[in-house]
């Protein structure tokens, strides 16, 4: 124990190198890694910390580094450190991981107010996605207050982003007229800023355009919990304009929903919602693992198929064998 905590103790003093370690031991597959990974995060949760956890999703080549390198340096400017994470179930498969290749983000990567970390490896979004929320919670002990976790769209990986984020920002590139084409219409709902990149040069009236039709768009989703009404703005990642209204846009996010109490509600849900994925995915892998339990669930089913069983009893005699099962 006394190991964990002067390893705590040396994230937080910004050792970086402890801080890469213990993501390693967070990201391992070893069962005892795990174990140390978890004593860690359980010491780091003690330290306090006043973070912006920001989601950034879109299309590959939408200009999300470039984006990223521009708000990050930003921050540093401002006195901020900057943590940039990344959520992609496909770079295990493609092996092209977003950020894996730190030359998109050359300022970023040299800053030593930044940590850069590419996307763990996983077989599942759940495990990759929860290797990242983690990473999260390591890269707060250690000082980074500013922590900006990027995801493609692949699967479900916007949705899983967006519970582990404060605020959640979709960046678009406009098209010739099909701005509302292309996109998975829940990623729209998801968003808190919708944030039209590239709107420089020949793409500025496309860009005009796109913003407008996407302002009509947004008046048609439901409120959110929180009252806030979701905003479309303009930038251009390459010049670094329109950053000074996304930056107070940000901003102003913050400050309504820390004041009216929104923001620890929402941190709170989505903490109770991890530990309800942990968990579904603990009873998933019981159930992969267990010939036994598979054969159990599959005879109870067919006795509750033929009215011999109550749907009730069925469960609960499962429940039974996997608490039995697990020990
Ligand atoms: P990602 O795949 O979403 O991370 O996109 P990148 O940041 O790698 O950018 C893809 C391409 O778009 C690169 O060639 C960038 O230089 C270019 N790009 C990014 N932002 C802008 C911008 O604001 N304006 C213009 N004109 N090009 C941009």
């Amino acid at each position: 124990m006394a190991d964990i905590d002067s390893w705590a103790a040396a994230i937080q003093s910004g050792d970086r190198a402890a801080l890469a370690r213990a993501i390693t031991r967070v990201e391992s597959r070893r069962e005892e890694d795990l174990q140390t990974g978890q004593q860690l995060i359980e010491a780091c949760l003690k330290i306090k910390s006043n973070s912006y956890r920001i989601g950034i999703t879109g299309v590959p080549g939408a200009g999300k580094s470039t984006f990223i390198e521009q708000l990050g340096m930003r921050y540093i400017a401002a006195g901020h450190r900057v943590a940039v994470l990344a959520v992609d179930p496909s770079s295990s498969i493609t092996k092209g991981s977003i950020l894996g290749d730190k030359t998109r983000m050359q300022e970023l990567s040299r800053a030593d107010a930044a940590f850069i970390r590419p996307s763990p490896a996983g077989d599942s979004l759940g495990g990759v996605a929860r290797k990242t929320r983690e990473t999260i919670t390591l890269c707060e002990a250690a000082g980074y207050d500013i922590i900006l976790v990027e995801t493609v769209g692949v699967g479900q990986s916007e949705t899983a982003v967006h519970g582990m984020v404060d605020f959640f920002l979709l960046l678009k590139i406009s098209g010739a007229g099909d701005e509302l084409q292309g996109i998975k219409r829940g990623v729209v709902e998801l968003a808190d800023a919708l944030v039209i990149n590239k709107a420089d040069g020949e793409n500025m009236a496309a860009a005009r355009t796109a913003q407008t039709t996407f302002k009509k768009a947004l008046h048609l989703y439901p409120p959110k919990p929180n009252g806030w009404d979701p905003k479309v703005l303009l930038c251009s990642s390459l010049e670094g304009s329109g950053f000074d209204e996304i930056e107070a846009l940000l901003s102003r996010y913050a400050v309504e929903n820390r004041t009216s109490g929104s923001w620890n509600k929402k941190r709170t849900e989505q903490n109770i919602a991890w530990m309800q994925n942990t968990l579904d995915s603990g009873m998933q892998r019981i159930f992969q693992e267990s010939s036994v339990i598979r054969e159990e669930y599959q005879r109870l089913q067919e006795q509750v198929a033929q009215g011999n069983l109550s749907p009730f009893r069925a469960a609960e005699m499962l429940l039974k064998k996997i608490t039995f099962e697990a020990k």
